[in-house]
């Protein structure tokens, strides 16, 4: 059987497509080999990657004046590539850290060019929470403005999507795909794809086509946005079975009514989650109502001295990976697109009965 996994990334992934994947692993439509085994330049495998990111357009509604890039290197190596491709020609950026993605991403653009750091996190009752957007200190002449959407270890999102001047940069990597997000607002999206969009070793970038002359000379080729996006995110070769799966989840989620419909159901996964959590005297989270994340909920027990307990518990109801990251401890449960419903009641259910017995 299939157990509810709760891990934050590589994540869950829909059982259909696991299903699909597997009755086309052998031999991909007739052609007698697995699309593993296909060169990336045939044309099979172009009209796969090529679908992949007509979905993917579909699905957030990408404005044609955007590249949509295939790569690898994680979501981290895109920590070096922004600056490397943005502060040629002003070496000027600010970054909003509000947690640990967020500031991996700005330690790695300083060794590129200026950076001025916005303190973005704050409290509200002894809960975390982000600096409205009047109280941060943004540069007049910054190339771009940097942000993590969704801090996926401490659990806490933006509720609102800053207004700037300068082009907006964000990493969505744990929420991309999970609400609808206006595209037209962001001068370059990218989101590393074992969370929300397939397996690991696929990293997407979406960016503006008028981004794409500010590289610095030093810049690798391949990691050059304009040299991807005119061949194709085929510079090298891409991952191409990371491809094709997502390109698979894609169609599964243009299948469950898109992203409007799924933001329905992770909207009523997420309230069942937190309710409970707040209403169980047990369990707490520790960030303010308006900045809760939608798809990664960190949570404590009364009890700290429980938590191996609650972790082995879990497991033998099936219910996987929800430890909370190795850097802060307790808890965390990350609800992305193809957790169901199902898994969070029945999350919710293990931990009443746990708070029941330990409380
Ligand atoms: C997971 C994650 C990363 C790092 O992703 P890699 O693909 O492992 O490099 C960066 N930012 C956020 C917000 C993440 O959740």
């Amino acid at each position: 059987m299939r157990a509810y996994n709760f891990c934050a990334g590589p994540a869950a992934l829909p059982t259909a497509v696991l299903e699909k994947a597997q009755q086309e692993l052998l031999d991909w439509h007739g052609k007698g080999l697995s699309i593993m085994e296909m060169s990336h330049r045939s044309k099979d495998y172009v009209a796969v990657a090529e679908k992949a990111e007509a979905d993917f357009r579909t699905l957030l509604n990408i404005p044609g004046n955007y590249k949509v890039l295939f790569l690898q290197g994680g979501a981290s190596l895109q920590f070096s590539a922004i600056p490397l491709n943005l502060l040629g020609k002003n070496q000027q950026a600010d970054y909003i850290h509000t947690g640990i993605w967020s500031e991996k991403a700005l330690k790695e653009a300083k060794r590129y060019g200026d950076i001025h750091v916005i303190e973005a996190g704050t409290e509200l009752d002894g809960k975390k929470a982000i600096r409205a957007q009047n109280e941060w200190n943004l540069s007049d002449h910054a190339a771009y403005v940097h942000y993590a959407e969704n801090e996926t270890i401490g659990g806490i999102q933006f509720p609102f999507i800053p207004d700037v001047k300068a082009p907006l940069v964000a990493d969505l990597s744990s929420s991309i795909l999970s609400a609808p997000i206006d595209v037209s607002k962001f001068g370059l999206i990218y989101a590393g794809a074992q969370k929300n969009i397939g397996p690991a070793g696929l990293t997407l970038v979406i960016v503006r086509d008028d981004l794409l002359d500010q590289t610095k000379p030093e810049i690798p080729s391949i990691l050059k946005y304009a040299d991807q996006a005119k061949n194709g995110s085929m510079v090298n070769t891409p991952a191409t079975y990371a491809w094709y799966l997502a390109g698979l989840v894609f169609e599964w989620l243009l299948a469950q009514g898109g992203v409007d419909a799924i933001h329905q159901i992770n909207q009523q996964k997420a309230k069942l989650l937190y309710d409970y959590i707040d209403e169980s005297g047990f369990y707490q989270n520790p960030i303010a109502k308006d900045y809760r994340s939608l798809m990664n909920v960190p949570f404590t027990l009364a009890d700290a001295s429980l938590e191996k307990t609650f972790l082995a518990e879990a497991e033998k109801h099936h219910l996987l990976n929800l430890a909370g990251h190795r850097s802060v401890g307790g808890m965390r449960a990350s609800i992305y697109n193809a957790v169901p419903l199902e898994g969070v009641k029945a999350l919710v259910e293990f931990m009443q009965d746990f708070a029941r017995q330990n409380g």
